[in-house]
């Protein structure tokens, strides 16, 4: 019996034409033809002003909280249900992550627990849209718009989504993609940063190429490129974006796959919703998502447990997600929950992911029904 992975990348075929065509070209270095195409593909996406191609979605955050101008104690509210990175990138500015609760039905920021999180020294709010399902960016918006508060939406799944009918990413001042091997579309490690302020832009390109305007010189806008900015290498080599070309010039078949296989799951698990034996993905109407994320909510922390188990010894990888942040012993030493955590503590307790890569079709059958023997059903 040949195992099934929990993921696999996707290979769309002409990834080795364009790596070689960069290798070729003898110029590896960032900000070559390759990447401009790929900004390019990644603006016309989100609709976004500006897109920056970067090592990673972690990245990205971390150009998005320089250019947040945070001074040591300033405080960021996010979710605690999400990946290390959100926090990390202003952790590092000496910035406060104020963790509030999520909401049952999507996982994301509970945006009705915001107004009490706000203090003097909120600047900024991180919704995080997982399984790229969006958060409620309505109200988030609003909340930002009256206490003069910047968004950055952590869009590292969020690529060819939407919430009534805008892409994530450009929604908020700013926003973040990855292109991790876990992620729908990869280059093994990648991202974007983008924004549609022409202000933020502007100083996001300086702030990528090591506080220079080495960008403004190649577009013959300046003479001499000289040290403008603080500043970082956050562009990543010609290699990796020759790659990630490849997939973006199909990256809505392979999201398109995805989400047939998200509905193949989510037809064959109403069964086990309607008998109350789990708790399936719910998609808020204004919502359109990507298929990045199949899940089940289990009773328990203990089924869910057995479940993973269960699945593994008959040959199925399925795997539970973030550790929630606020519960980490790093936690106490820099940030603070500004909530009851009962809902993020649960769910992240119970959730169990399948796989829904493309390719993995032909398993489907197998893995609806060892799912169904796991409860003593037949599917
Ligand atoms: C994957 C992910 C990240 C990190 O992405 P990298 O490209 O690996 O840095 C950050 N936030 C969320 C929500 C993610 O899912």
């Amino acid at each position: 019996m040949t195992f099934i992975p929990f993921n696999q990348s996707y290979l769309c075929g002409k990834e080795s034409e364009y790596v070689s065509e960069a290798i070729g070209s003898r110029a590896l270095s960032g900000d070559g033809p390759f990447t401009k195409k790929v900004q390019e593909n990644i603006s016309s996406l989100v609709g976004a002003g500006k897109s920056l191609f970067t090592h990673s979605c972690t990245a990205a955050l971390e150009m998005a909280a320089l250019l947040s101008n945070l001074v040591p104690g300033d405080e960021v509210i996010m979710p605690s249900f999400t990946f290390v990175s959100t926090a990390n990138a202003f952790t590092l500015r000496g910035a406060v992550p104020v963790f509030v609760d999520i909401r049952s039905d999507t996982l994301n920021l509970d945006e009705t627990l915001l107004e009490q999180a706000i203090t003097v020294r909120t600047k900024v709010i991180v919704p995080v849209h997982y399984a790229g399902v969006s958060c409620e960016m309505g109200a988030i918006m609003n909340c930002a718009k009256t206490h003069n508060l910047l968004v950055i939406e952590d869009a590292a799944q969020g690529l060819y989504s939407s919430y009534k009918g805008k892409p994530l990413g450009g929604i908020g001042d700013m926003g973040a993609f990855s292109f991790h091997a876990t992620k729908n579309i990869s280059c093994g490690e990648g991202g974007a940063f983008v924004t549609n302020s022409s202000e933020l832009g502007e100083r996001a390109e300086i702030i990528r190429e090591k506080g220079t305007n080495r960008s403004k010189f190649f577009r013959g806008q300046v003479d001499k490129y000289s040290w403008v900015d603080i500043g970082s290498s956050y562009l990543p080599s010609e290699l990796n974006a020759a790659y990630l070309l490849a997939q973006l010039e199909v990256g809505q078949s392979i999201s398109n796959k995805r989400l047939k296989i998200w509905g193949r799951y989510h037809d064959a698990f109403l069964r086990l919703e309607h008998d109350g034996f789990a708790r399936r993905p719910i998609i808020p109407q204004e919502c359109e998502h990507n298929g990045h994320i199949y899940y089940l909510l289990m009773p328990t922390l203990d089924s869910r447990d057995r479940f993973i188990a269960f699945m593994k010894e008959q040959g199925i990888g399925l795997s539970f997600h973030y550790v929630p942040l606020h519960s980490t012993e790093h936690a106490a030493t820099c940030s603070r929950a500004a909530s009851s955590m009962s809902n993020t503590d649960s769910l992240a307790s119970r959730l169990v992911r399948f796989p829904v890569w493309p390719g993995v079709e032909s398993e489907l059958d197998y893995i609806i029904e060892k799912t169904y023997k796991f409860f003593g059903l037949s599917a």
